[in-house]
Parts: C-alpha cells; sequence; structure tokens
C-alpha cells in the first residue's frame, strides 16, 4: 500500500530545502501519497493561526510527516511544538554524524542525541507573578523512563554500545533526581549496553574537548535542545544536521535548522539537514534501500563538492545541489 505522507513546507528557508527534497524524491519514483498541508507565519497571516486544525488532523492519519521549518509568531502557539504534544512524538532523535568536506574540527564523529520532546521546560507552563514570571519543569516518573527505554532501544538498533544520561541532578534534585533514577531502573533490561551519567553543563563542555566518548546520550526537553545545537556545529553547522519525532503512531521529520530569515529567499539554504531527515523517514516507513540510494548519493555530492552550497564553500544554488544529488541516484 503507498505511504501516506503528509509534507509541511513552512516558510522562509522551510521552503527552499522541501522543494530541494521533493525534487529528488520525485526522481526516485517511491509511490508515496502527499497531503500539501499548512503551518507557520504566511498560515497565520491568512488563516489566525499559525497550526490550522486540518494541518494536525491529516498530519495524525499519515504514516509520517516532513516538515521544514517554520517562524515563531509572537502571542501564537509554535506550529512545531504544538504538533509534537499533539501527534505525541516523544522522542526527538538528533543523529551528530561526519559527513565529507565540512570544515568541521572532526570528521570521524558518529553519535546520537535522544531528547524527550514531551515535558520539561517546554511544557508551556509560564505564569505571570508580581515581580516576573515563572516556568514549571514537569518531569514524570512515565515520561523519563519511556525516554529511558527508547534510547536503549535505539542504541541497540544502531550497533551502540553506551548510553548515556545528561541532567542536572545535583542542583534540580527532586525533577533531574526522577530522570537519573528512571534512567538506572531501565538500564536494568540492557545489561549488554554500557551506561554513564553526567552532568549537563559537563555534556557540554566534554563535547568540545573530547565528543568522541558519547554514543548515544538520553537528556529532558531544554538540554537536548542546546546540546543538539552545539553537536551539530561539531560536524560543520546546522545546514547539516537532521532530526526525527517519533510517536506511537507516526514520526516527523525535520532539519535541526529553523526559518533562518536572514538567508531566506537567497536559494543558499543547504538542503542537507532536509534530505538527511528525509533518509530517516525512508528507513522509518520500511524503505531502507531507498534512503540508503538517497544518502549515498547526498555523500557523492558532498565528495565531490562540485554542486554545494556557500556554507560548504561552494557557490551552488539550494536547487542546484538537488538536482547534483538527483543525478546521483542509482
Ligand atoms: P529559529 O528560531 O526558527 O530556530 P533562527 O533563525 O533563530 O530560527 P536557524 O534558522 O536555526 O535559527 O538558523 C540560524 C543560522 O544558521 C541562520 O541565521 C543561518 O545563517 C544558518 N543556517 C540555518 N540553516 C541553514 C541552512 N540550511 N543552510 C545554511 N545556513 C543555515
Amino acid at each position: 500500500m503507498n505511504k501516506n505522507i503528509s509534507i509541511i513546507k513552512g516558510d522562509g528557508i522551510g521552503i527552499e530545502v522541501m522543494d530541494a527534497a521533493l525534487l529528488i524524491l520525485d526522481k526516485m519514483e517511491l509511490n508515496l501519497k502527499y497531503n500539501f498541508l499548512e503551518a507557520g507565519k504566511e498560515c497565520c497571516k491568512k488563516n489566525g493561526t499559525p497550526i490550522p486544525e486540518e494541518t494536525i488532523k491529516k498530519s495524525k492519519k499519515s504514516d509520517a510527516i516532513l516538515f521544514g521549518a517554520v517562524t515563531t509568531v509572537e502571542d501564537s502557539p509554535s506550529a512545531i511544538i504544538t504538533l509534537r504534544k499533539e501527534l505525541k512524538l516523544y522522542a526527538n532523535i538528533r543523529p551528530i554524524k561526519s559527513l565529507p568536506n565540512t570544515n568541521s574540527i572532526y570528521n570521524d564523529l558518529n553519535f546520537t542525541i535522544i531528547r524527550e520532546n514531551s515535558e520539561g521546560l517546554y511544557s508551556g507552563l509560564e505564569t505571570e507573578t508580581e515581580n516576573g514570571a515563572e516556568a514549571k519543569r514537569i518531569i514524570t516518573r512515565s515520561a523519563s523512563e519511556r525516554i529511558s527505554d527508547f534510547a536503549f532501544k535505539y542504541a541497540k538498533n544502531n550497533f551502540f554500545n553506551k548510553v548515556t544520561a545528561v541532567h542536572k541532578a545535583n542542583v534540580l534534585k527532586k525533577t533531574d533526581g526522577i530522570f537519573k533514577e528512571s534512567f538506572y531502573k531501565i538500564a536494568k533490561n540492557y545489561k549488554d549496553i554500557k551506561t554513564e551519567d553526567y552532568y549537563v553543563d559537563a555534556t557540554a563542555m566534554y563535547l568540545i574537548t573530547k565528543p568522541k566518548i558519547f554514543e548515544v546520550i538520553v537528556t529532558s526537553n531544554l538540554f537536548g535542545d542546546i546540546l543538539s545545537d552545539e553537536s551539530a556545529g561539531l560536524v560543520g553547522g546546522l545546514g547539516l544536521a537532521p532530526s526525527a519525532n517519533i510517536g506511537e503512531n507516526n514520526g516527523l521529520f525535520e532539519p535541526v535548522h529553523g526559518s533562518a530569515p536572514d538567508i531566506s529567499g537567497k536559494q543558499i539554504a543547504n538542503p542537507t539537514a532536509m534530505i538527511l531527515s528525509t533518509v530517516m523517514m525512508l528507513n522509518y516507513i520500511n524503505k531502507d534501500k531507498e534512503a540508503k540510494k538517497l544518502e549515498n548519493a547526498l555523500l557523492k555530492t558532498l565528495k565531490e563538492k562540485k554542486q554545494v552550497t556557500p556554507d560548504l564553500g561552494g557557490t551552488s544554488k539550494t536547487l542546484d545541489m538537488a538536482k547534483e544529488i538527483a543525478s546521483h541516484i542509482e
């Protein structure tokens, strides 16, 4: 049966990198059924909301969602956070893998950050107080055990030998105390996988000084957001970092970068993060062979460095790089 894929381009460079990915997918003739759905700033101008009900409803019904990027609209709910919540996409996978010709400090990194997506400081529970405001940091045993279990399963399925829990339990004694305790409780079910835990501040330093110690990191929402952007910097920047948001019923795949208003409309956005997110989506819908073909075509394009965007030292436009990748699909 044809897989049902929702396509949410969003705005800014979200549109440009999604058009690049679609150009390549069209060449691959995968028999996917697309629903094009709206979200983001332009959608808000048109419909009064950055995330219409129809987008949520149709996304819920699809096998997977490919998401470009959206600009956050002031005083409106975040489109991506709403989708993560509504679709119960509790696990955010952010692979950090060196790619050829990126001018990054390291050329042999391979680890993954698994970020808890449903609670933590991004629960959206902020209230004003007399002298400012306060935000609630929700950590539950059930979500902490669920994300730990996801991280161990991910390690097993992807041939990693160690999972590191990252927290700040020495200061956030109750919330991160529960996170750490839940991690070690679940670890007992995975005796063949090594475990360790670090404080988030030390982890931020080790990511720079000795990133090769990491294999799979599991952490809460805000820490995961910050550490994965830091890690993206280690392998060449945001234009190269993909991500997946996985729930019980479906998955949403998006580049780690946002809509980058500073470069939008110029056709200079690197489509690599979007294409690697598409590779993750193809794996998710069990099109492993096709995922490998797409990844190989991208790697060949990066190795040859004939048609790459300015952030990689080239002069090509986003769509020209996509055409080059498409030409390498075997
Ligand atoms: P948001 O708040 O939605 O995350 P932002 O503009 O603050 O958006 P990003 O969109 O993630 O942050 O981008 C940060 C910077 O990284 C951009 O200003 C841009 O220069 C660079 N950048 C991001 N994505 C790409 C890309 N695909 N190709 C090239 N440069 C990129």
